[in-house]
């Protein structure tokens, strides 16, 4: 029978994200399998008739980094979860969801079915790009509607 040791859950900080955390805690327990959380600060790249603007300076995307990790410290701890091991990286969420998980040897990655960017649709467009993107199996946890 397969088993998984390593397990990736992304979230965005909306409050789905408690739901993809329970369902890959859960997995973790079932399998005896390490859990580690990442979360993907994204810098806001303007747009302005097709023209690239510079991103956020960087002590923005330090704040908001600093803000992401203390948002999680405080979620995970409020479910009882305070021991998880947290990676705030700073880019494109599907690239650096799929750089970790290969860098890390993750064979597991937990996803929401959608988030802030794919409400409409069956798969957002996170969970789809990671989806495609992956080397290992992907869990797509279904949240809201
Ligand atoms: P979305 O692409 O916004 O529909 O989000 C789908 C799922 O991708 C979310 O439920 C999260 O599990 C994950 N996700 C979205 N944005 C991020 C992010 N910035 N960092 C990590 N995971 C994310």
């Amino acid at each position: 029978m397969s088993t998984y040791n390593r397990i990736l859950v992304a979230v965005d900080l909306s409050p789905e994200a408690r739901i993809v955390i329970t369902r890959a805690s859960e997995l973790a327990q079932h399998y005896g399998a390490a859990l580690q959380l990442i979360h993907v600060v994204e810098p806001l790249i303007a747009m302005d008739d097709y023209e690239l603007v510079p991103a956020l300076p960087l002590e923005i995307e330090k704040t908001l980094e600093q803000r992401a990790n203390t948002f999680l410290a405080s979620l995970l701890s409020d479910m009882g979860m305070g021991d998880t091991e947290v990676v705030v990286g700073i880019g494109a969420p599907k690239r650096e969801i799929l750089g970790y998980a290969k860098e890390h040897d993750i064979d597991l990655i937990v996803i929401g079915a959608h988030g802030r960017h794919g409400i409409a649709t069956l798969l957002g467009s996170t969970a789809n790009a990671v989806l495609h993107g992956t080397h290992c199996d992907v869990m797509c946890v279904r949240v809201g509607n």
